[in-house]
């Protein structure tokens, strides 16, 4: 017998800028992120109409420690480089799962040609928190591809996309350090669609676009619902169509220490990873 969860929050996102280039909301953010455990920030960048520029705008370098970003590109081109030598480029659709553990320095940009020509942006970084035992691990890349990520069609017509974790049946291609799902749904107006989640996982969907009807409550674009772990179905569905991003996972029960690109345990690791940065123990941009 399946019980569906009922919502415990529902939280509209806050205009957000980030850098010179990236315009758009904030979910929450580590600060607050305790009951979206194990997820530490939502920020959804566009939809931003990028200006055309010969000098591609974004985030310059900046470290990160203890936990993963996790970029998904809706609309547009994103160009990344960093410290350990990695570099490439995400067009709509791509996936970039970055585990910065023990230390990166990257920066994040508008393509060079999408910078060019300009057009519309729209993306969504998740910084996901590592366990203890994994903050210090080796940074890490998968750089997702579209082609790669198993998308389907559920019983109700919505197009779903499973990116991490396992989902109606599906299983997503990154790699995680703890139990998360990370989907994204697609519902034409009139569509419905029922999904099984273990009851155990903190779960929450935000809406990317048009407006859902999320079990018992009503949302729209910018706003994040939070369910309680009292069930494992949750419904979605649309009269307007509607995209939603839903993110699930097995809360990891250890304290957090935040300040700023740092996510650790305790604050001697905070002081740690500023010392580490300092002194150039994160590598640096060449
Ligand atoms: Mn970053």
């Amino acid at each position: 017998m399946s019980t569906q969860r009922t919502i415990s929050t529902i939280r509209t996102a806050t205009p957000n800028s980030v850098g010179d280039g990236f315009i758009g909301l904030n979910a929450f953010h580590p600060q607050g992120s305790r009951p979206f455990n194990p997820f530490l920030l939502l920020d959804h960048h566009g939809p931003m109409q990028v200006q055309p520029s010969e000098r591609p705008k974004g985030v310059d370098q900046h470290p990160h420690r203890g936990f993963e970003t996790v970029t998904i590109v809706y609309e547009g081109a994103l160009e990344h480089r960093d410290s350990a030598g990695n570099k490439g480029k995400l067009f709509s659709g791509d996936v970039q799962w970055m585990t910065a553990a023990s230390g990166i320095i990257h920066e994040e940009k508008h393509e060079r040609e999408f910078s060019r020509q300009g057009g519309r942006l729209d993306f969504v970084q998740l910084w996901v928190n590592l366990p203890a035992k994994d903050k210090m691990s080796p940074p890490r890349y998968q750089d997702i591809a579209s082609s790669q990520i198993t998308t389907s069609t559920l019983p109700g017509g919505g197009a779903f996309r499973i990116i991490a974790g396992d989902l109606a049946g599906l299983h997503g291609p990154a790699n995680t350090f703890s139990p998360l799902v990370v989907a994204d749904l697609a519902l034409g107006g009139g569509q419905s669609e029922t999904l099984s989640i273990p009851a155990s996982y903190n779960l929450m969907v935000y809406v990317l676009s048009g407006q859902v009807t999320f079990n018992d409550a009503s949302l729209t674009r910018g706003q994040i619902a939070l369910t309680n772990s009292d069930g494992d179905t949750i419904t979605v569905s649309t009269t307007t169509g509607a995209k939603v991003l839903i993110l699930a996972g097995e809360p990891i029960q250890e304290p957090l220490a935040v300040y700023g690109p740092f996510v650790m345990n305790t604050r001697e690791e905070i002081l740690a990873a500023f010392d580490d940065f300092k002194n150039g123990r994160m590598g640096s941009l060449t």
